[in-house]
Parts: C-alpha cells; sequence; structure tokens
C-alpha cells in the first residue's frame, strides 16, 4: 500500500517523501480513507503507532479544499491533547504535513506566558492544537472561536481521564459544535473511555493498532539484577560499554531523576532531566540538547516522558522498575520507533523483583536476564 493509493494529494505525498515515509503504517492505512469520507473514528492506538499522521493528513487535505478567508481564516480544526510535550510536537507534525499548503496551525498550552500564544491566535489560523486547560481560559477570555469547527480530535483520552481532565472535556463539547467529524483516540478502553467515547463520536469507524502489550515484543529487552547501591556504577557501565550516545534513562520520583543526573555529571556522561518540577522552558531546553545530540542522557520520571517523541531513539534504560506494568511498555515503547532498532535495558534491585513479575505477566514472556 502506498501513500498515493490511500488517496492523498499531491503537495501532501511531497511532505511526505521529503520526510523520509515510504509506505503507510497501519493506523494510516486503516485510518486515511475513512477518515476522508468525513467519517468519525474511534482509534485504540498509542502514540509510536503513526497516530499523529493519521489524522493530520486527512485533516490537512480536507481543510485544503475548502475555500480560505486569508485575512479572517476561521479554526476548522480543533486537536485536545493531554499535556505540553504531545500538543508541540502534533503542531510540529501539521507544519511538517501541510508545508506546501496555504493552512496555518498553532499550539497552546499552559504553564507559559498567554501573550505569545493570542498574538498568533489574533492573526488568525485554520488548524488549533491545545492542552484543555489553556484552550478553555483562551476561550473564556474570547481569543478564540470554536463557531465554524468542522473536525474535533481527543487524543490520547485515558491519560486525559488519568490527569483530571474530563471535567474540562466534557466543558469543551458544551462550546463545540454538534455537525461536525469527531476523531477519538485512546490507547486503552476501559468503560469509562468507552462512555465517553460514545457522548462524542456519531457511528464511528473502529480502529485498532497493536495492542499496548505486544509493543515489547519488537525491542531487544534485557534486565540486570543488583543491589540497590550498585545501580549507580551499573548504569554507567551500561552506558560505557554499549557506547550509547542518546539514552533516555527513566526513574520513578523527581527527586531520583535529579540524582542520576548528578551521578552521571560526576562520571563525564552530559545529562539533563526532565520532570515536572522544571518550568516548561527547561523541558524544553532539556529535551531539544538531547534531540540535537548535545546531551547523552535525558532523565525523565513518566508524567514528564508522556508522548515525548524522539526520533530513532535506540536505548532506554529503566533505572528504577515502574511499578504499573503498563509503564514499564510506554518507557520502552519510547525507542524502536517506525521500524528502527531498539533496545531496553532494566535495572532491578531486590525490592522491585515484584514489580518485574507483574511487568513479565502482561507482556507474556520473561524479560532476559543480562547478568
Ligand atoms: P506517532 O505515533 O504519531 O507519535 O508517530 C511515531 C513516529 O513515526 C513519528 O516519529 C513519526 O514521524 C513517524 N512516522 C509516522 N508515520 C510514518 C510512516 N508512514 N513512515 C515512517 N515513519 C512514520
Amino acid at each position: 500500500m502506498t501513500f498515493e493509493q490511500l488517496g492523498l494529494i499531491k503537495p501532501i505525498l511531497q511532505s511526505l517523501s521529503a520526510e523520509g515515509y515510504e509506505n503507510p503504517t497501519p493506523i494510516q492505512e486503516k485510518s486515511i480513507p475513512t477518515l476522508l469520507k468525513g467519517t468519525d473514528l474511534l482509534g485504540c492506538a498509542q502514540t509510536g503507532t503513526g497516530k499523529t499522521a493519521a489524522f493530520a493528513l486527512p485533516i490537512l487535505q480536507q481543510l485544503q479544499a475548502d475555500p480560505i478567508d486569508f485575512k479572517n481564516r476561521k479554526i476548522k480544526a480543533l486537536i485536545v491533547t493531554p499535556t505540553r510535550e504531545l500538543a508541540i510536537q502534533i503542531d510540529e507534525s501539521f507544519k511538517t504535513y501541510g508545508k506546501h499548503l496555504p493552512l496555518k496551525s498553532t499550539v497552546i498550552f499552559g504553564g507559559v506566558n498567554q501573550s505569545k500564544q493570542v498574538e498568533i491566535l489574533k492573526k488568525g489560523v485554520d488548524i488549533l492544537t491545545a492542552t484543555p486547560g489553556r484552550l478553555l481560559d483562551l476561550h473564556q477570555q474570547g481569543f478564540i472561536s470554536l463557531r465554524d469547527l468542522k473536525v474535533f480530535v481527543l487524543d490520547e483520552a485515558d491519560r486525559m481521564l488519568d490527569m483530571g481532565f474530563i471535567h474540562d472535556v466534557k466543558k469543551l463539547l458544551k462550546i463545540i459544535p454538534e455537525k461536525r467529524q469527531s476523531l477519538f483516540f485512546s490507547a486503552t478502553m476501559p468503560p469509562p473511555i468507552q462512555e465517553l467515547a460514545k457522548t462524542i463520536l456519531r457511528n464511528p469507524t473502529l480502529v485498532e493498532v497493536t495492542p499496548v502489550s505486544s509493543t515489547a515484543e519488537t525491542i531487544q529487552q534485557k534486565i540486570y539484577f543488583c543491589e540497590t547501591a550498585e545501580k549507580k556504577n551499573l548504569l554507567v557501565d551500561l552506558i560505557h560499554d554499549n557506547r550509547m550516545k542518546s539514552v533516555l534513562v527513566f526513574t520513578r520520583t523527581k527527586h531520583g531523576a535529579d540524582k542520576v543526573v548528578k551521578w552521571l555529571l560526576k562520571n563525564q556522561i552530559t545529562s539533563m532531566a526532565i520532570h515536572g518540577n522544571k518550568s516548561q522552558n527547561a523541558r524544553q531546553n532539556a529535551l531539544n540538547a538531547f534531540k540535537k545530540g548535545e546531551i547523552t542522557a535525558l532523565v525523565a520520571t513518566d508524567i514528564a516522558a508522556r508522548g515525548i517523541d524522539i526520533d530513532e531513539l535506540k536505548w532506554v534504560i529503566n533505572f528504577e522498575i515502574p511499578n504499573i506494568p503498563e509503564t514499564y511498555v510506554h518507557r520502552i515503547g519510547r525507542s524502536g520507533r517506525a521500524g528502527n532498532e531498539g533496545i531496553a535495558f532494566s535495572i532491578c534491585d531486590p525490592t522491585e523483583r515484584t514489580y518485574v513479575r507483574d511487568i513479565e505477566k502482561i507482556i507474556k514472556k520473561q524479560i532476559p536476564r543480562g547478568n
């Protein structure tokens, strides 16, 4: 299957080939034709599957077919996502894929001053990506009108609920037009999510790709057992011995992340932390430095790492084992994206052994032992 066969237009095909995308991923193959027809979509998929392009490409194609009032652009597509990092990435994707189209997009999120965001909104955009709080806030202040909305995307619905955004989502549903195309994405579909989906979607097409637990199959994994006090040395050894140039290291706590950064720096391994206590700017700087290859290790907590998307990331190290087994799958899923090689190491001390047992239950295999 090619992108051309999915019915995409030339200006979009050009951007895709410039990005080096040769073939659509399964979710793109299944979603794009139905979305181009204007159908609602219930997508059971996590990041790393090519989900963003699956919705961004048909949105771009549909909006470019509409006449644009260049002096008075109206928001025609709204994408709501739980974290700033995800929001930024989605907007970047729209810009990349829509490079040859006359559409404008922007992104808004909380935790930073609103004035730059308002300035861009005032100039007019066709596509808006937002986190829920800032969206409602700017709407209330009168800087956003959603009256002309045609497409609404709710991304990562399960995380949205986990993060307590349900009321914001309900408020939002009251201010968007009833007549619209709606897309709903979630990695998991427990009953509350299904209920929410029902209130948003009409006769949706269901698209399901790789359930969470099977991601683990494409990534090489190894687990090392040691005493708590030996963890830090083992971490440094693993980075050195494997000549890692770029590694994402996970800790369970913010404090833990800072301690790991200090230790790595002491051992001449350049690193920065990314967690909730850092300002939005500091987090973005750390992420950028990592993406540009200026630092070897990015040390992250789970919340901070949600949805961060680093192209061609090969190495992930779990410095601490997560106590929620699905988190393990999400963490290692940061590596080996879009067909690249991914290798995940975990360092386990005696207190974490029960977590490993739970993880092995959900991934349905034993993680190979490294020692
Ligand atoms: P997503 O699931 O949207 O976070 O996408 C995961 C990664 O796959 C991103 O880095 C995309 O740039 C990349 N990607 C998306 N679609 C394709 C494709 N058809 N071919 C190659 N890479 C892709």
